[in-house]
């Protein structure tokens, strides 16, 4: 079997990852608010997770993974949107979601076993709100249920700090209701214009913490094997998942095995929409970029660095996926992917280290190999094939014809035909390789046929 082992971000060192079941292994990643399009950052733990849900399917069994990743549906971000917009609150996250399903899959994820949203697991969130007053963890105060953060003595074990240190370092909301300024909120009033459910505190809806500690329970139980997330959720989020979890049923473990990715940038700089560096996934694909090249840029940098996207990166991964998928066209993939790539999958799950696997293949020539190997990773499938576009025969004719004509030129040293030639096809959106065989073609993903025959 494919040993696998993880960087544990509670105990902070690498340990063999072993599952509690191996006939279910279970895997909680918090997701998104649906408030708005999913941008270039939120993608990369998408992929990152999917990619490391994909080995562990491989290595168990696919009916033997268990993936949770919920949908924030209930937040002040997506209520400020709807009462800004006035359409209901639905309207957003329902547009929300879809958006979201669209551009992931873009991005070649699978969809999680469940995908919980919040608000369909209200009743568990109060049942362990109301478990952990009982257990004397979290009191109420002026309609609010805070969680007492000094009756959990591993409290800031995850982020490494004490709660005094976090008081000195943070700014916390300080409210006149709690009784330690690192206390969080498990429940909030709501006034009649905001959403709410009825609740033995009054009508009023959760904190954003506790969701993913309920629905994790619900779905995965009170230990399960691995939770995952950017590694902004750290502090408070995930430190505040493990309390509450820990302390409403301290009879499990909660997650075992924490990950984190890191963050990523733009051009070497932080994405925002002031230095108009800000995208999300659907401006990219709008621009052209296929999903697969996107998915490939995250895969080059392992998920415990910080990444940069740049233009240049993704114009050097279109070019190598476009270079595979002609060498894999039409083969079946091997039985097998290669057992290099699953030991730098297993090794802390290096895509870099995979993708040099995948050149290595390439290089080899090794095209089944290579296909079978880069499945694994979510790469080369055939349902996402960008570089295959309908070119009828009329046109198809032409581009041979033009590329008789160029290699002429160039023989003829007519440097200025060849090169006019050349600018016209880049026009057209056709991608030519020159190879010792002959120029090789195939229509890029925003090729215009009627720019070949315009084309004199
Ligand atoms: P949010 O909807 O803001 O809660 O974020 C959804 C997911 O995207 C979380 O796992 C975040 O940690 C992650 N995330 C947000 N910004 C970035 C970024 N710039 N780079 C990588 N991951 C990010
Ligand atoms: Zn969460």
């Amino acid at each position: 079997m494919v040993e696998i082992s993880l960087h544990n971000t509670l105990t902070r060192r690498r340990e063999v990852f072993a599952p509690l079941d191996p006939e279910d292994v279970r895997m909680y990643v918090c997701g998104p608010t649906v408030y708005d399009r999913a941008h270039l950052g939120n993608g990369r733990p998408v992929v990152v997770f999917d990619t490391l849900f994909r080995l562990l399917r491989h290595v168990y069994g696919l009916d033997h993974v268990t993936y949770v990743r919920n949908f924030t549906d209930v937040d002040d971000k997506i209520n400020a949107r709807a009462q800004a917009e006035g359409v209901p609150i639905g309207r957003i996250t329902e547009e929300t979601i879809a958006w979201y399903h669209a551009d992931m899959d873009a991005l070649g994820a699978l969809r999680p076993t469940a995908e919980p949203r919040a608000t369909e697991h209200i009743g568990s969130m109060i049942a362990m709100i109301g478990s952990l007053i009982a257990r004397g963890h979290a009191y109420e105060a002026e309609g609010h249920v805070l969680f007492d953060v000094r009756s959990f003595a591993e409290y800031g074990r995850l982020s490494g700090r004490s709660v005094d240190d976090m008081i000195a370092g943070a700014r916390v909301e300080v409210a006149p209701y709690k009784r330690d300024p690192m206390d969080f909120v498990l429940w909030k009033p709501s006034t009649s214009d905001l959403p709410g459910w009825d609740s033995p505190w009054g009508r009023g809806r959760p904190g954003w913490h506790i969701e993913c500690s309920a629905m994790s329970f619900e779905l995965l139980g009170a230990s399960f094997d691995i939770h995952g997330g950017g590694i902004d959720l750290q502090f408070p989020h995930h430190e505040n998942e493990i309390a509450q979890s820990c302390c409403a049923h301290p009879e499990g473990s909660f997650a075992r095995y924490w990950l984190h990715n890191e963050m990523l940038q733009v051009e070497g700089k932080k994405m925002s929409k002031s230095l108009g560096n800000f995208f999300t996934v659907r401006d990219l694909l709008e621009q052209g970029w296929p999903g697969e090249v996107i998915r490939f840029v995250y895969l080059g940098t392992h998920y415990g660095k910080p990444m940069d996207w740049t233009a240049e990166k993704a114009e050097q991964a279109r070019a190598t996926l476009s270079r595979w998928r002609t060498l894999t066209r039409g083969v079946t993939a091997a039985a097998e992917p290669a057992p290099e790539l699953l030991a730098a999958l297993g090794d802390d799950l290096n895509t870099a280290g995979a993708i040099a696997v995948l050149h290595g293949l390439a290089t080899a020539g090794d095209a089944a190999g290579l296909k079978a190997s880069a499945a694994l990773m979510g790469l080369l499938e055939d349902k996402h094939d960008w570089t295959q576009r309908e070119v009828g025969a009329e046109v198809s004719a032409r581009i041979d014809a033009l590329l008789l004509e160029r290699a002429a030129a160039r023989k003829a040293r007519d440097f200025a035909r060849a090169d006019a030639l050349r600018d016209g096809f880049q026009r057209a959106g056709l991608i030519v390789r020159d190879t010792p065989q002959g120029a090789e073609w195939e229509a890029g993903p925003d090729f215009d046929p009627a720019e070949i025959l315009r084309l004199e």
